[in-house]
C-alpha cells in the first residue's frame, strides 16, 4: 500500500510543475505573508459577513470552498474556482479594494482548483500538466495599484505557490472595468494590451480575478497570440454567470 501523499510538500495546492513556480515561490510566499502580518496588527473582522475577530469565519470560507466549473465567452474556454455574488463577492471585495491581502490565503485554494482543472485539459507533452507552461496575469493601471498596495492576482498565485511572469503591459491608460456595460468594456479593452517582448514558443497559462464579460481575457489572449505565444489555459477566481446562457461545461 503506498504512503504517498497526494502532493508534494513544496508544491502547496498540488498544481505542479508549471515551470515559474520555482523560480521565485520564497519571494511570493514572504510578501504574501508580509501582507498577512501587516492585516494581524488591525482589529479585524469577517472578509464575507464582518463578523468580529475573525479574518474570514466558518461559513463565509465555506462560502468560498472551491467549485471548479468550466465556462466560456466567446471562443475563449476558461475554469472558474467560485461563482461570484453573496459572500463571494463580498470576501472577493474585501480582498481586492478593501485592503484585506490577508484574505489571499482563505481564496487561494479557490484559484488553486481552478487552475488544476484548466491544467487537466492541457496535452501532455511529458512531465506532468502545466510542465513548460509560464503563467501571465493582466496589468493593472497603476493608479489601481497605488490605491490598493498590491497587486491581488499575483497575490493569489504567491498563496497557491505559483508566480506570475510579467509579459503583458497596459497600451494606454483605459478606464476600470467595473461598472461598464458589455459594449463599453469590450470597447475599453480592445488593444489595451501589448506584450513586453516577443514569444515565439512561450506557453502560457493566463490567470484572472473575476471573469465577466471576458472582454479582458480575450484582449490579454490576443496580446500574447500576436507576440508568438500560445495559451494554452486559462483559468479565473470567480465566474460571474451571464445572465442569458448559463456556464457552459461541468460542474465538477
Ligand atoms: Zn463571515
Amino acid at each position: 500500500m503506498s504512503s504517498r501523499p497526494a502532493h508534494r510538500p513544496d508544491e502547496p495546492n498540488g498544481i505542479g510543475a508549471v515551470e515559474v513556480a520555482r523560480a521565485a515561490r520564497a519571494a511570493g510566499a514572504a510578501r504574501a505573508a508580509l501582507a498577512a502580518a501587516a492585516a494581524t496588527v488591525m482589529p479585524v473582522s469577517c472578509a464575507g459577513c464582518g463578523r468580529p475577530d475573525l479574518a474570514v469565519c466558518p461559513a463565509c470560507r465555506a462560502a468560498v470552498a472551491a467549485r471548479p466549473v468550466a465556462v466560456s465567452r466567446a471562443d475563449l474556454r476558461a475554469h472558474a474556482g467560485l461563482e461570484y455574488g453573496d459572500v463571494v463577492a463580498s470576501v472577493i471585495g474585501a480582498f481586492k479594494d478593501g485592503g484585506r491581502a490577508d484574505v489571499a490565503r482563505v481564496l487561494a485554494p479557490a484559484l488553486a482548483a481552478s487552475i488544476r482543472a484548466a491544467l487537466a485539459e492541457v496535452p501532455r507533452t511529458g512531465g506532468s500538466s502545466g510542465a513548460g507552461l509560464l503563467v501571465a496575469t493582466v496589468p493593472s493601471p497603476p493608479a489601481a495599484l497605488r490605491a490598493r498596495g498590491y497587486r491581488p492576482v499575483p497575490l493569489l498565485l504567491a498563496a497557491c505557490g505559483l508566480r506570475a511572469t510579467s509579459v503583458l503591459r497596459l497600451a494606454r491608460d483605459r478606464d476600470d472595468q467595473a461598472g461598464l456595460g458589455a459594449a463599453a468594456r469590450a470597447a475599453n479593452a480592445e488593444g489595451g494590451l501589448v506584450a513586453r517582448r516577443r514569444l515565439h514558443g512561450r506557453r502560457f497559462l493566463l490567470v484572472d480575478d473575476v471573469l465577466t464579460t471576458g472582454s479582458t481575457l480575450l484582449e490579454a489572449r490576443r496580446a500574447l497570440v500576436a507576440a508568438g505565444a500560445c495559451v494554452e489555459a486559462v483559468a479565473v477566481l470567480a465566474e460571474t454567470p451571464l445572465r442569458s446562457g448559463r456556464r457552459s461545461g461541468s460542474s465538477r
